[in-house]
């Protein structure tokens, strides 16, 4: 595997491999890598030829400084874990090679994708992810690139970026990956012990009663009820509760039960912010 730090040598690898004509697929991450990330990868070596992944904790996408400063590292055992899947490539450069003028944010067009949830929860986060995103896509210029489920409004601004900036990525939704007792995968759940990562799996038990219910129930009882049941856990606090049409991330109602919908809630615990999300139909 090439361990590669800066932009020169990431091109130079690039530039040799679609020279021979092989597919190139790109995975994004922030690193401290777990079995969800290694889902990504494991797609990406199955449909490309070559497969770079990038570790890279942005810094403009973080709304919250303590979170940026308590984000977890583990760059050794990302790259042992990188090497073992086959990965080709990890690219792992210094903020100063993706902002080589100061920390600036681009604004993208995203069709309203951004309004609620995360877009509405943490000021600048999307736009933040967009310019990084923009830059890596830029760079890479891949056929296929992966992204999970488990980030949902993530992944559909990512979709639409793609169309805006018409890169003709093939963007590739991959399923949420979950420990045995329904917790979400996710770095940040390193900072959790093992008590908290216990009671965090409520959250995906909660979501999978109120999808149970999604039918029988209209969406405000659904959404009344999810709320309820995250409230009981002490140590939660809930960010937000939304039910959504799975493609355009407004809020359903109840005529358009047939519509894709998706529940999506976030969750602190302590100071830990856990996002999941589950398709109701
Ligand atoms: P991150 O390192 O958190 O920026 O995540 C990098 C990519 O991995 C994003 O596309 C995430 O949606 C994806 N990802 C993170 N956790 C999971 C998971 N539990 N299952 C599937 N994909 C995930």
């Amino acid at each position: 595997m090439l361990h590669v730090k800066n932009i020169d040598a990431l091109e130079k690898a690039l530039t040799e491999w679609k020279s021979i004509g092989f597919s190139v697929g790109f995975v994004p991450t922030m690193g401290a890598l777990h079995q969800g990330h290694l889902s990504l990868i494991e797609r990406a070596i199955s449909e490309n030829d070559k497969v770079v992944c990038s570790i890279f904790i942005n810094p403009t996408q973080f709304n919250n400084q303590d979170d940026l400063v308590s984000y977890p590292i583990q760059i050794d055992k990302d790259l042992a874990l990188l090497r073992k899947m086959n990965c080709d490539l990890v690219f792992t450069p210094e903020i100063k090679d993706m902002y080589p003028q100061g920390n600036e944010i681009q604004q993208f067009e995203l069709n309203g994708l951004d309004v609620l949830m995360e877009g509405a929860h943490r000021p600048g986060h999307f736009d933040g992810v967009c310019t990084i995103v923009n830059k890596l896509f830029n760079l890479i210029k891949p056929k296929n690139a992966y992204f999970g489920q488990k980030d949902f409004q993530q992944l559909a601004i990512i979709r639409q970026l793609n169309k805006t900036q018409k890169f003709k990525i093939n963007i590739v939704g991959c399923p949420i990956i979950r420990d045995e007792n329904g917790l979400a995968m996710s770095s940040r759940n390193m900072l959790l012990n093992k008590k908290e990562r216990l009671i965090a799996a409520k959250i995906y038990h909660i979501l999978t009663s109120a999808k149970a219910q999604f039918f029988t129930n209209n969406i405000e009882n659904v959404k009344s009820f999810v709320k309820k049941e995250l409230n009981n856990v002490s140590v939660f606090s809930t960010d937000y509760v939304e039910i959504v049409h799975a493609q355009t991330l407004q809020p359903l109602n109840d005529g358009e039960k047939k519509e894709p919908a998706v529940l999506c809630v976030a969750v602190f615990l302590g100071s830990i912010r856990l996002i999941d999300n589950i398709l109701l139909n």
